[in-house]
């Protein structure tokens, strides 16, 4: 199957499954393993952090983080279309009791900085406590643009503000604006990151941030259940991504505008963004169900019915887009 509904799809390669299974391990919750301490020193020294934490998911690794900021009665400013936001069951709030104050995304997925202004409370007790600011870079595939990321991570401090930002895909932001991760760190208290996308782990995501934000993550990740024993095969994945597959999304990224560029061509199909891996398409409601048929029937997966969206990573080469696209035009050829 050539599956193009989402990065997280990737299987570890023969030599990543070699590191995790070489990996020395002990118990992490004691913190114990060398490989996974070894990682988190690295991982904290390569985005300019004091300290990494390592988790099983992305989505546990915001939620914690949010819990590190935040208290009881406390409020975050999110995206609404962010995945701290949309995508994690309303954890903040349901674990957390933390409310989110979600605001309007630019379409370039950004903040707009007089909307984050307006939604600041007021010292005052009719209100929840207006504590941090979340961004989310790549969004929607786009790489937030560094001088707004300056901008307003500096106005979130200026207002007492602390900042976390959602770099699930950190990566691909990474390597498509030539900029370090430290670069991309720097603006933010806190960063989340996962492996299991692009990067092509089967498993794992980190919390960075200072000495004294990790200590209190630890705590909340205990907390929640994210504390694992012999976590090293995790780390392991984690650390030969890094060291071997980081410059590979450069490709995906070429093959996702090629991706985008052989659509475009097709009748039927509208390209409404195509940024970093990521190629959104607009398709005439009536071609959804049965396009979705006929690529199934070739072998390819593509979600239509949430978003329309296809998504290029380490599993996917060049014939595969050749034969997405050969059977995209061939869909459209028989209408
Ligand atoms: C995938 C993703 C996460 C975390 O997802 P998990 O599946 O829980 O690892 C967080 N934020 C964004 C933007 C993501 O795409």
């Amino acid at each position: 199957m050539i599956d193009l509904r989402s990065d997280t799809v990737t299987r570890p390669s023969p030599a990543m499954l070699e590191a995790m299974m070489s990996a020395q391990v002990g118990d992490d919750v004691w913190g114990d393993d060398p490989t996974v301490n070894a990682f988190q020193k690295n991982l904290a020294a390569i985005t300019g952090k004091q300290a990494a934490l390592l988790f099983p998911s992305g989505t546990q690794s915001n939620l914690v983080g949010l819990m590190a900021h935040c208290e009881r009665g406390d409020e975050y400013i999110v995206g609404q279309s962010a995945h701290t936001y949309r995508y994690e069951g309303g954890g903040a709030a349901v674990l957390g009791s933390i409310q989110p104050q979600p605001i309007e995304n630019a379409s370039d997925g950004s903040l707009p900085l007089e909307k984050i202004s307006a939604a600041i409370k007021a010292d005052d007790f009719h209100f929840a406590r207006t504590r941090l600011l979340t961004l989310e870079n790549t969004i929607g595939g786009k790489v937030l643009p560094e001088d707004y990321v300056r901008q307003a991570t500096e106005f979130a401090r200026s207002r007492g503000l602390s900042t976390h930002l959602d770099g699930a895909r950190l990566f691909n932001a990474a390597v498509a604006s030539q900029a370090s991760l430290e670069q991309l760190c720097t603006p933010f208290d806190s960063v989340s990151l996962c492996f299991s996308k692009g990067m092509g782990t089967p498993i794992g995501s980190a919390l960075v941030g200072s000495q004294a934000f990790i200590e209190r993550a630890r705590r909340w990740r205990k907390v929640v259940g994210g504390g694992m024993r012999q976590a090293g095969i995790i780390a392991a994945a984690c650390q030969y991504a890094l060291d071997h597959h980081m410059d590979d999304l450069a490709k995906d990224h070429q093959r996702a505008t090629r991706l985008a560029q052989g659509l475009a061509a097709l009748p039927g199909v509208e390209i409404t963004s195509q940024a970093t891996n990521m190629v959104f398409v607009s398709i005439p409601d009536e071609h959804v169900a049965p396009l979705s048929t006929w690529l199934k029937g070739h072998g390819i997966l593509i979600e239509l019915l949430y978003a329309t969206r296809l998504v290029v990573h380490r599993d996917i080469d060049d014939a595969d887009i050749d034969k997405v696209l050969e059977v995209m035009e061939a869909y459209f050829k028989q209408q």
